[in-house]
């Protein structure tokens, strides 16, 4: 296996493609191939984006308002 790709799995939920990018690539962002997710690539020493980039926020509970 070349050392020079990183393998990442794209974060979106509905893809999670395996995505191979070159290491120059590090601290960028790569568009994935499949859904057109945008994905930053963590320079060396980060913790690799394993969780959704946006989940979407929780539903505001209704109010009664009086
Ligand atoms: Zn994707």
């Amino acid at each position: 296996m070349p050392e020079n790709v990183i393998r990442m799995m794209c974060p979106n939920l509905k893809c999670k493609a395996i995505l191979g990018v070159p290491a120059e690539a590090r601290g960028r962002v790569v568009r994935c191939k499949q859904c057109g997710t945008n994905i930053r690539i963590p320079r060396k020493g980060e913790t690799p984006v394993t969780q959704p980039a946006a989940a979407p926020p929780p539903p505001a509970p209704a109010a009664d308002v009086v």
